[in-house]
């Protein structure tokens, strides 16, 4: 008789598992962006979540591809999609050496963020990033180099200072990279 009851038991149990087991695995892979990779926005928000209002060193990077919407309209979707791909693998690979957090931030833009190095460290950091990816030698004719590249507008949090804020000056810089002729990284400015 116990044995009867066992069963269902056992089901209902054996159910909740793997929904529960189902929940975790979608979770995980809801903070990933299909297409590269890596973390998406709300990998991202999750990420600050957890270390932004504790860390008292952080930097903040907005990143954008150039001239991106010429570079579909010459060479097809399909090559911008692996041109994505080709830029989230260089942030991808240089997170994982230098400690960094990545991710896409939508469309053609992609955040870095750096919680380990002081400013001088973190603009090499960068430098790094846009000579591997130059090394990837995406032709781009549209470019002055001929080939894919990133701008980039870099911001540290200052004291009390909110996320959105930070993005807004990392934004703003980024914005000053773009009409500074594309393929730069700008510092941003402090406010007061
Ligand atoms: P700028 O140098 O000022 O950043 O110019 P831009 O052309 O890169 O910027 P704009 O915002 O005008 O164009 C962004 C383009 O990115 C347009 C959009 O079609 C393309 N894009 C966004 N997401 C994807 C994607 O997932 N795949 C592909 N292939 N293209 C994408
Ligand atoms: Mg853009
Ligand atoms: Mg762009």
């Amino acid at each position: 008789k116990s044995e009867r009851l066992r069963w269902p038991l056992r089901d209902t149990l054996n159910s909740r598992m793997f929904l529960l087991q189902a929940h975790k695995e979608l979770s995980h892979l809801s903070q990933y962006d299909s297409l590269t990779g890596i973390p998406n926005r709300r990998g991202l928000d999750e990420f600050l979540d957890r270390v932004y209002a504790d860390s008292e060193q952080l930097t903040l990077v907005m990143m954008d591809i150039d001239e991106f919407k010429k570079f579909n309209d010459t060479y097809g979707h399909l090559a911008g999609d692996n041109a994505l791909t080709a830029t989230a693998k260089v942030l991808e690979h240089n997170a994982l050496v230098t400690g960094g957090f990545t991710a896409r931030y939508g469309g053609e833009e992609f955040i870095w963020i750096d919680t380990l190095h002081v400013r001088r460290a973190v603009l090499n950091i960068l430098k790094n990033i846009q000579r591997d990816l130059a090394q990837e030698n995406i032709l781009h004719e549209a470019t002055k180099p001929g080939r894919l590249t990133l701008s980039m507008g870099y911001a540290e949090k200052q004291q009390g200072e909110s996320l959105t804020e930070l993005i807004q000056r990392a934004d703003t810089a980024l914005y000053a990279a773009k009409r500074g002729g594309r393929n730069q990284i700008i510092h941003a400015k402090t406010t007061d």
